[in-house]
Order: structure tokens, then sequence, then C-alpha cells
């Protein structure tokens, strides 16, 4: 580890902390009329994720707020390792960012339990007081990115440059890997293990939070 840069952690929700993509099952066991072609189009990169998850979650009626939201806390789990994670984070004193391109009716609720402070969590927004679900999007793409993300991974980790900080990102997704690129360190699992080992970025598999825990313990001496 290098002793003059502040280590600092970017970490995805969706299929991260979660065992699970949270917007995907939403979508799947809802099934508004129209959601399976724009899911597609996501997919396939006819559209981008803005457009995409904003024109899905307008499907569904705002009147079901209650009723989504039971459904994701439902059905949502953690995975194993992330509270003693956190624990070994705070005691080393490495900051700890949640980069998720998930809403916060159900990003804030799963996180609870955990203490992470609430400027730590960037993630998009629901109004429901349209009569369909408005997604908002208060952490849009900066200048340097195009991809129309949202929520902007890699706008967020562009304020904490690279002279002070030791970037580490830990994700699972396609939506993971500008920010991999990004990353002084990366931690992956599923298709951004895939998406790495394809365009040859560094990167060390993970399935627990205990891995990716005693891997940072094991570099500690470096
Ligand atoms: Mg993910
Ligand atoms: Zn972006």
């Amino acid at each position: 580890m290098n002793s003059r840069k502040q280590p600092v952690i970017f970490c995805d929700f969706d299929g991260t902390i979660t065992l699970s993509d949270n917007i995907v099952a939403i979508m799947k066991h809802f099934k508004p009329e129209g959601y399976e072609p724009i899911m597609e189009q996501i997919l396939s990169h006819g559209i981008s994720i803005r457009e995409g998850v904003g024109q899905m979650f307008s499907l569904l009626p705002s009147s079901m707020k209650q009723e989504v939201t039971d459904f994701v806390l439902g059905q949502a789990g953690i995975r194993a390792g992330f509270e003693d994670f956190l624990g070994y984070l705070r005691d080393r004193d490495i900051p700890f960012y949640v980069t998720s391109g998930g809403i916060d009716f159900f990003v804030h609720p799963l996180l609870s339990p955990f203490n992470i402070p609430r400027e730590h969590i960037y993630c998009n927004g629901a109004d429901f007081s349209t009569d369909g679900i408005t997604i908002t999007w208060p952490t849009p793409c900066d200048e340097h990115c195009s991809n129309d993300c949202g929520m902007c991974k890699t706008t967020v980790m562009r304020q904490f440059p690279t002279s002070r900080y030791e970037r580490i990102l830990i994700g699972d997704s396609l939506t993971d890997f500008e920010g991999a690129k990004l990353a002084d360190r990366v931690y992956s699992r599923a298709r951004l293990t895939e998406k790495c080992q394809e365009l040859g970025v560094n990167h060390t598999p993970f399935e627990t939070f205990y891995d990716i825990r005693d891997d940072l313990i094991q570099r500690e001496g470096e």
C-alpha cells in the first residue's frame, strides 16, 4: 500500500453489497406493461442507463410506493462480511463511499443498520408525487463522462484526485467498468471480473467482504 496516499473505497450497491440487482428484481416481480423492451435496450446499449431506468419506473404507478418498497426490503440480502468489513475500515480510518445506480427508497433503508454517513451514499432519487414513479438524478455525469449514467460513478471518483488518494473500487457489473479503469485497485465479481479480464484491467476477484478485508490486511505491510 502506498503510504503517502489516503486509501478511499467506492463500493457499488446492487449485486455487490446486496446479493442481487434490486431494480431488475422489482421489474421482474411487478412486470409493468412494456418494461421488457426497455430492459433489453439498456442491456444492448441502445439507450443509456438513465433513460432506461427512468422509463421503466415511470411504468409503475406512484400509488404502489409501499408495495414496491416492501417487496425490495423483503427480498434483498446483504453479502457476507459487510458489517465486519465496515468495522475494519473504521479501525483504519479508511473512508467508505457507496456509489450506487440504485434508488434512495431501497438503498437507504437497506443500509440503515450499518451507520454509513448519509453524505457517503450516492444513489438516485424517486419522486412519488407524479402518476408514474419519477426517478431523479442528483449526481449526473460531469464534463468528462458522456455515458449518461444517471448516478455517475466516475464523477464521484474524480472528486478524489490521484495525487492524494489511492482509489479502490468494489463492483460487480459493466456499470462499474469505467470506474474500474480510474481506480488504483479493483475488487470485482461476476461480469466486472470478465470485463476486466477481457480488457486487461488489474483486478482481484472476491465473493464476500471477508475476502476484500483479508486482502487489504495482507497488503498493509506493502
Ligand atoms: Mg452492481
Ligand atoms: Zn457518467
